[in-house]
């Protein structure tokens, strides 16, 4: 079948085709692990549930305007602005189906043939294929081990050239789990900003943070409008507020850049869906409801944080890591692992899913092979049993 030259590169997500693989295994009756979910492991908070419920019960069952319900993208400002610690405009939020359609809508307004889009490695999947979708050229830049896997402007100086239009990157990172500092992150906003490079940092993992001094991950809102140039902030409900489902996610960014990406998403979508809309209102309206729901939630994390680093530590040494300060994840290095039998991270995931029944997302699939992701959105007893496995299955191959 001949299909077009717009997906002639396309991959499906490996993120996504492993948590599948690990469901139908698991229907199946195996006894499977699975370290792969890139999604919280808690039920969205009754209160937010019940606010969509309500939503449709009063009508909301219509279209709304395509960019959001006026009082959503209102709620999301104010909750900006605190941030920011000046008055951020409604006009600049563009609500979507997911944090995914928001960087898409993003990558397809402002990129296009001819230019480049630098990608700091490991990078979330989705990114170098919503760049090749919009028929534009992923750049790769690998962050150095010493530094976390993270960039600095020195890094993107020795890759870029005219043709770079654009850097995208995640903090907390997807697959990492690295958070940039906010002398890091400024350093970043400087380089982008010299160059007028636009600049997409993804701050879905923004509230789920192990830092000190701050419930939130340092974000593009620390910076003046005078610091900044052209930028886009990609968040949403979907991973602090346990909302992966109800896919609503936003961006914030100038207001005539926010009416392109409105005026695309009014061809591809429309507006996200109304009752969704309603449960995101009621999370971003009841903020002390709601920052107590998340650090209810960051505080599990980190306690399997803290369990998972100990873990890895005293079970599988020689296994180096990044510390994960955010998000949900770990990005552990398998290179002492690799030989002749097991040559790559593809191998090794498949090796540990069929032999011991712990389902991983290989590194390749995040731009690195010499890694794997565990995702720690499990319980305790889980997290506990899946390394024991891997640290038996390792001691077989010895
Ligand atoms: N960015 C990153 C870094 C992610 O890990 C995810 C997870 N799917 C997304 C964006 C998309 O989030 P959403 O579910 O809101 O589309
Ligand atoms: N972001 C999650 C992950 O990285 C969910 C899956 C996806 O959307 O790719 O696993």
């Amino acid at each position: 079948m001949r299909f077009s030259e717009n997906i002639r590169l396309l991959q499906p997500s490996a993120t996504i085709a492993v948590s599948t693989l690990a469901k139908r295994l698991k229907a199946e009756g195996r006894d499977i692990i699975d370290l792969s979910a890139g999604q919280p492991d808690f039920d969205t908070p009754t209160w937010i549930s019940d606010a969509g419920v309500e939503g449709i019960r009063q009508g909301g069952t219509r279209y709304t305007p395509v960019p959001g319900m006026p009082r959503l993208r209102e709620a999301i400002a104010e909750v900006l602005s605190t941030r920011a610690g000046r008055p951020l405009s409604p006009d600049g939020v563009v609500v979507s189906s997911g944090a995914k359609q928001s960087l898409f809508n993003a990558v397809f307004s402002l990129f296009g043939p001819g230019d480049k889009v630098l990608i700091g490695t490991p990078y979330w999947t989705s990114y170098p294929q919503m760049v090749v979708l919009a028929r534009a050229e992923p750049g790769f830049v690998a962050g150095s081990s010493e530094r976390d896997l993270k960039l600095t402007a020195a890094d993107l100086d020795a890759v870029y050239d005219d043709s770079v239009r654009g850097f995208m990157f995640s903090t907390p990172s997807n697959p990492t789990g690295a958070v940039y500092t906010r002398s890091e992150l400024g350093d970043l906003v400087a380089w982008a900003r010299e160059r007028n490079v636009w600049l997409l940092s993804d701050e879905i993992y923004r509230e789920i943070y192990f830092g000190e001094g701050s419930s939130s991950a340092p974000s593009l809102l620390d910076f003046g409008a005078d610091e900044m140039g052209p930028a886009v902030l990609i968040d949403g409900v979907s991973k602090a507020y346990a909302m992966t489902g109800w896919r609503i996610g936003f961006s914030y960014s100038d207001a005539d850049v926010a009416k392109k990406f409105s005026a695309f998403q009014s061809h591809t979508t429309s507006n996200a869906a109304t009752p969704s809309q309603f449960a995101a209102l009621a999370a971003y309206e009841n903020r002390a409801r709601s920052a107590e729901a998340i650090r209810e939630m960051g505080q599990a994390f980190r306690r399997r944080r803290d369990l998972l680093v100990r873990l890895v530590k005293e079970k599988l040494p020689g296994f180096d890591f990044v510390k994960p300060e955010g998000a949900f994840y770990m990005f552990l290095n398998i290179e002492s692992a690799l030989g002749a039998s097991m040559p790559d991270s593809s191998e090794f995931c498949k090796r540990i899913l069929e032999e011991v029944g712990v389902a991983l997302v290989p590194g390749v699939a995040f731009g690195d092979d010499r890694y794997v992701r565990l995702s720690y959105a499990t319980s305790d007893e889980l997290i506990e049993d899946a390394i024991g496995r891997v640290s038996g299955f390792l001691g077989q191959q010895s």
